[in-house]
């Protein structure tokens, strides 16, 4: 079978592998969509990252692998042991493999298991015919989601843990930093849970385009405003009850300072933005002085029917989020370089084998 194998930095090759067949407990699934990650970019250019660079303790897997992780497609074979699931199940997969035995898995807090893995990146992925997963991982679609659509529901999750983890209330007021795919499925997710004034913060002005489309209230280039002047001026002088950091990177520091800038006094700050520095500097009087709580992101524990549901009921305009629909032998030149060399003109991405 074709699949996406990353080799090393700026050399993912489209080659020919074996077909994988699914071990005890886990499933084998003919690949529909995968959506190209944030992620799956950050491995191609400098991976890697979080990729396996050594043999993973669960998976005993490491690079050379297939990348993909935001997936849909058809269950075609079960491994022993598979209940609940059968062939010719559509689904979309939680890619954690858990070790489900540390302290964290045996609390059910899976996105913190001490030996997690991610398909995709421990364990081939979904740039692929085929893929196979582990049965818990495995969510079925309901008739009314397309595959598409279904292959956001990993990125989604992500965000509707960040509107769950900002405390989302019916009324709040919410300020999104970065209008990439994270920050524009944030909008979604906050407005689903029940946000009325959303302010997305984004210096592209195609990408304040698409948060308009999507409902934002307002949008500020950071570049040429001071975003927390003009939120303060919509909210009588308050600001956002909430900030969410979607941008990360190597600037993290700068976008927390936006986050502390753009909340108000006893405000939340969200982090989903996968940071690429460790060390970071901003105004920490504005955070003890005014007392604001920051959590972070990592993944999902318990997101996805939520997400499968709000995508399936059209509560996120997937159409506009997608905007490139590609085959998985032309992934690199109009996936990845194309994703590089043009952040205004692309959002999502998603890949089919077929
Ligand atoms: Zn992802
Ligand atoms: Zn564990």
């Amino acid at each position: 079978m074709k699949a996406a194998v990353w080799h090393g930095v700026k050399d993912v090759q489209v080659e020919d592998v074996l077909e994988p067949s699914p071990a005890k407990g886990w499933v084998k699934i003919k690949v529909k969509q995968c959506s190209i990650c944030g992620t799956d970019l950050h491995e191609y250019r400098n991976g890697p990252v979080m990729l396996a660079a050594r043999p993973h303790p669960v998976t005993g897997r490491q690079v050379p692998l297939t990348l993909g992780h935001e997936f849909s497609g058809d269950i075609v074979e079960l491994g022993e042991g598979v209940t609940g699931l059968k062939v010719g199940d559509r689904v979309t997969v939680n890619p954690l493999i858990v070790c489900g035995t540390c302290w964290w898995c045996r609390r059910a807090i899976w996105n913190e298991c001490a030996r997690l893995a991610t398909i995709g990146l421990a364990w081939d992925g979904a740039f692929a015919e085929y893929v196979t997963a582990p049965d818990y991982g495995c969510y079925k679609l309901p008739d009314t989601l397309s595959y598409e659509a279904a292959a956001l529901t990993e990125p989604f999750a992500v965000t509707v843990r960040a509107a769950k983890r900002g405390e989302i209330k019916p009324g709040d007021s919410v300020a999104i930093i970065g209008a990439g795919p994270i920050g524009l499925l944030t909008l979604e997710a906050v407005k689903a849970a029940g946000a009325t004034q959303i302010f997305v913060i984004e210096p592209v002005a195609s990408r304040c385009e698409v948060a308009m489309k999507l409902g934002a209230t307002a949008t500020f280039d950071p570049t040429k405003v001071d975003p927390g002047r003009e939120i303060g001026k919509l909210t009588e002088g308050r600001r956002a009850d909430v900030a969410f950091e979607c941008v990360g990177g190597p600037h993290a520091g700068l976008t927390l300072g936006t986050a502390l800038a753009v909340s108000r006094r006893a405000g939340r700050i969200v982090m989903v933005g996968v940071p690429a520095a460790k060390g970071v500097e901003f105004d920490f009087f504005r955070l003890f002085l005014h007392e604001k709580q920051i959590s972070a992101v990592q993944g999902y524990v318990d997101e996805f029917p939520a997400a499968i549901s709000l995508l399936a009921g059209g509560r996120v305009d997937t159409n506009t989020i997608i905007t490139s629909k590609i085959k998985l032998d032309r992934i690199v030149p109009d996936g990845f370089e194309s994703l590089i060399g043009e952040p205004e003109k692309n959002i999502k991405i998603i890949v089919s084998p077929e």
